[in-house]
């Protein structure tokens, strides 16, 4: 595996002859990696002759300045993560290659591309400029990575929702797949921030998945408003855990809706806090 700290070298990497026709397959980290990142290397590895990912803590997409400086950082293992399961090359930026002065390319916005729609509801609404700040380093990356194809993760799915939009309209040659989330036995979606949790909050954690599913099982009983309380109320019924938003969207839109329609595929999505952590989870509402 080839790590570059350096981008310009991973450019003429990719420049030479033996690579130049090859499928890239990127998997776009903040490291601190867990298996629910690996899976997404695994997916590409078996579609791709290559498999980029790249690591950088990003602080444009962080609205609040403490969760950014307590964000982990576990460059190390992650390199021997990523070299154990297949990952060719990695790129670890630093934020002057990302962010150059002056700026190297034309960054569209989300009203530039029309999608602003999509970034103010769940997370957009508690997180101002966070989508901005996403759109704003995935199209740095993309321009430097050069993919043919992207792989993101359910878990996160209003940013795969605006990631796939951003690429129908800037770039309809890169395919984005959204890979399933990745969760721990008991059930809790995998992700960097489950290690700043306290042992007590890790016990109370999988509440929020094991709601998700049961709300799956009894939404033919109840209309939408109810059900939407009612995971609220089963949640904070932990004193560890504190809803932030419970939203049942469409899924194409992620318009929150008020009726259940057969015809339409259906998400729910919740945010929570554990302490100051902040936890995401979502699933699909299906028969
Ligand atoms: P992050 O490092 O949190 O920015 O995540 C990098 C990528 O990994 C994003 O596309 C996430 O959606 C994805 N990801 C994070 N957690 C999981 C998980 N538990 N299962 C699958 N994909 C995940």
């Amino acid at each position: 595996m080839k790590v570059f700290e350096n981008i310009e070298l991973y450019k003429s990497f990719l420049k030479k002859p033996e690579n130049k026709n090859k499928t890239i397959g990127f998997v776009p980290t903040m490291g601190a990696l867990h298996l629910g990142h690996i899976s997404l290397i695994k997916t590409a590895k078996k579609q791709n002759d290559l498999v980029v990912a790249s690591i950088f803590v990003n602080p444009k997409q962080f609205n609040d300045p403490t969760d950014f400086k307590n964000y982990p950082k576990t460059i190390p293992q992650d390199l021997q993560k990523l070299e154990g399961n297949g990952c060719d090359l990695v790129i670890t930026p630093n934020e002057h290659e990302i962010y150059p002065n002056p700026e190297e390319i034309d960054i569209k916005t989300l009203s530039d591309l029309n999608i602003e729609h999509l970034a103010k509801t769940m997370e957009g609404r508690y997180r101002a400029g966070h989508f901005e700040g996403v759109i704003n380093v995935v199209q740095r990356l993309f321009a430097i990575t050069k993919p043919t194809t992207c792989y993101l993760g359910e878990k996160d799915f209003q940013q795969l929702s605006i990631l796939k939009k951003m690429a129908q309209k800037l770039m309809p040659n890169i395919t984005i797949i959204g890979c399933s989330t990745y969760r721990e036995e008991d059930g809790l979606a995998m992700s960097s921030r489950n290690k700043l949790l306290t042992s007590k909050q890790r016990e109370s954690a999988p509440l929020i998945y094991k709601t998700l599913t049961k709300a799956n099982e009894i939404k033919n009983s109840v209309e939408i408003p109810e059900l939407k309380n009612w995971i609220e109320t089963e949640i904070n019924k932990s004193p560890d855990l504190k809803i932030e938003y419970v939203a049942i969207i469409d899924n194409e839109t992620l318009e929150p809706i008020n009726k259940w329609n057969n015809n339409q595929m259906i998400r729910c999505c919740v945010a929570c806090y554990a302490g100051k952590t902040r936890l995401i989870d979502n699933i699909p509402l299906i028969n």
